[in-house]
């Protein structure tokens, strides 16, 4: 049985780009895979300087968002990770067994600290607890953005290297699944679109809010008057009407942008056609949970139940497998 997982951080609002590069998936692999689970890593969020009130809306947000974009209780668990402790738990066990060096080469980890003046230890663990995260529930797929790749990497070198030591075969070695939308930029054109840093498109967003957002977005940057012809193909809105938009409609957007028959507002007022769209059932379905909020509460009581099951399972099995089962008289 192929078994997925995948995780969100609640470290801000659920975006276009986590949706296009993961949250898509995670909907249609729930339905080909039963048994799939999906978290809101809310340990993941910790990480850095937060507000613990915020943090508490914010994941709330996020379960309430993910149901909307369609994850379904019934085919699928979605829980909160720090319901379950063992997530901790397997991770302090993998701390044991990896090298510093290959948590300090982590491109994530640079990227942050760049910007950071005192760095958590937490942050350098990330990976780990990633690690740990997909292997407790010894998943064979995980539906992520490209940005996690590495991070992927990582994980499957830490189920190696506790397989090569205490059994052979035990943890799967989880494998990436990428969408052709895997890397989503922000509306400044060059960073990755990132909740962390405030340059996304929310998933629940108005109409109006999304418009003023797109508006001003950047383009292509050589494209200066509306008479000069643009490139789409280094144009981040370009890749947005790949995700939202119908094959003519990007052919038509593709030719009229290169012969600059469409200024750049002609092109984004058919995306925000297109993305309002396949938006606004979500924003509909959200609003039916914050008016019934049980049905997330029962969801993710539902989900947790299901993955502590296997959370346990797996830890008596690790730990019996390291020395660490109860205790017998020898
Ligand atoms: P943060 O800035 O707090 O790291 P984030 O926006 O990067 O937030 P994560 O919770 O780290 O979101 O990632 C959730 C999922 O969304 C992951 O699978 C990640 O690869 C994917 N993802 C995040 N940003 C993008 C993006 N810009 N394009 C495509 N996929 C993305
Ligand atoms: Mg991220």
């Amino acid at each position: 049985m192929t078994r997925i997982f995948s995780g969100i951080q609640p470290s801000g609002e659920l975006h276009i780009g986590n949706y296009l590069g993961a949250i898509k998936n995670w909907v249609a692999l729930q339905q080909q895979f039963s048994g799939s689970l999906f978290c809101v890593v809310d340990y993941h969020a910790i990480t850095g300087n937060y507000d613990p009130e915020l943090l508490r809306q914010r994941r709330w947000d996020m379960a309430r968002s993910l149901l909307a974009a369609g994850i379904d209780p019934q085919k699928a668990a979605l829980f909160v990770q720090s319901d379950i402790p063992e997530h901790t738990e397997l991770a302090w066990i993998f701390t044991t067994n990896t090298p510093l060096g290959d948590l300090e080469r982590q491109t994530q980890f640079k990227d942050k600290v760049d910007r950071m003046e005192s760095i958590p230890a937490g942050l350098l663990m990330y990976p780990v607890l990633q690690a740990a995260d997909i292997l407790l529930y010894r998943a064979d797929k995980v539906p992520v953005g490209e940005d996690q790749v590495q991070h992927l990497e990582l994980s499957r070198d830490t189920a190696r290297r506790w397989n090569g030591r205490f059994g052979e075969g035990f943890f799967p070695e989880p494998q990436a699944v990428l969408t052709p939308t895997r890397r989503i930029l922000g509306l400044d054109g060059k960073a990755k679109m990132s909740k962390s840093l405030g340059n996304t498109i929310g998933l629940l967003e108005s109409d109006d809010e999304i418009w003023q957002k797109l508006r001003p977005a950047m383009t292509d940057p050589q494209r200066v008057r509306k008479s000069d012809p643009g490139r789409p193909e280094v144009c981040n809105i370009f890749s947005l009407h790949k995700a939202f938009s119908p094959a003519e409609t990007v052919a038509e957007v593709d030719t009229n942008c290169r012969t600059a028959a469409w200024g750049c507002i002609d092109c984004k007022k058919v995306l925000h056609a297109n993305m309002v769209q396949e938006l606004t059932p979500i924003r509909a379905s959200a609003q039916l949970l914050a008016d019934e909020p049980s049905r997330v509460l029962d969801a993710l009581a539902d989900g947790a139940r299901t993955a502590r099951q296997i959370a346990q399972d797996t830890m008596r099995e690790v730990k019996s497998r390291m020395g660490l089962d109860p205790m017998r008289a020898p």
